[in-house]
């Protein structure tokens, strides 16, 4: 467990220290940018080093795999924030509330809904992003940029959730940089506060052009082997 600690530490020095240069690079500055640190395929045992090197805030992107995982840490460290940063089934919306302390995926008037309910029924108010569907492409999840602002506020005003920002995933194989300005526009015109962008390949693009949280996994964890 002291090795591993000692390469979570590393890890976990290396992604902060890269994000605070980028963050010198943004005009005017967020306070500081939050590091989630994407967990998904990782067992409890790699996750834990990361927990005593004293990270805090993880996502995971399925509510079942988060179900088996995170309760046995949670016990151990109660202080941690998880978010849910994948798709979720209306179905599931009673399991994430219970799971989750933030929901990043936030994407259509049903779920939203439905979650708004869960929430009142549990009496667990979760801040939530929207995710933007912010490359148009028709496989990927969020709601289209042309209805984002709209439903930002319907989530709001008609569903009464939280939302504290937006959370987008660029296209594939594009420079990323204009797709994350394009949401940290969004979220002006919306009027929140935090952005949801970057990943190990691009979050220093995207804190430089904003991000408030940035989504890190492989960077830390390393490859994944199992599909996420
Ligand atoms: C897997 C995942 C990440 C992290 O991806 P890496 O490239 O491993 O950093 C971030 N956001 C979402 C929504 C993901 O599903």
């Amino acid at each position: 467990m002291a090795e591993s600690l000692a390469g979570a530490q590393t890890a976990l020095d290396y992604i902060r220290n890269r994000m605070e240069k980028a963050r010198r690079r943004f005009g005017a500055p967020p306070e500081a940018v939050e590091l989630v640190a994407v967990s998904k395929t990782f067992p409890a045992a790699a996750i834990e080093p990361f927990l005593l090197a004293g990270q805090r805030v993880f996502g995971e992107n399925r509510v079942q795999e988060a179900k088996e995982k995170w309760p046995g840490l949670r016990a151990k460290y109660p202080d941690i924030a998880l978010h849910l940063i994948g798709p979720l089934q209306t179905n599931k919306a009673r399991e994430a509330v219970e799971l989750f302390d933030v929901i990043e995926s936030v994407d259509r008037d049903k779920l939203a809904g439905i979650l708004a309910r869960e929430m009142a029924r549990q009496g667990r108010s979760l801040p939530c992003f929207v995710q933007v569907n912010i490359g148009g492409e028709a496989q990927k999840a969020g709601i289209a940029v042309s209805e984002a602002v709209d439903f930002v506020r319907r989530c709001r005003a008609e569903h009464g959730l939280d939302i504290v920002g937006l959370m987008c995933i660029p296209p594939d194989g594009q420079p990323p940089g204009p797709y994350f300005a394009h949401l940290a526009q969004l979220g002006r015109e919306a009027e929140v506060p935090r952005l949801s962008m970057g990943m190990s390949g691009d979050f220093e693009t995207a804190i430089a052009m904003g991000a408030t949280s940035v989504r890190v996994g492989s960077a830390l964890f390393g490859r994944r082997t199992t599909p996420a």
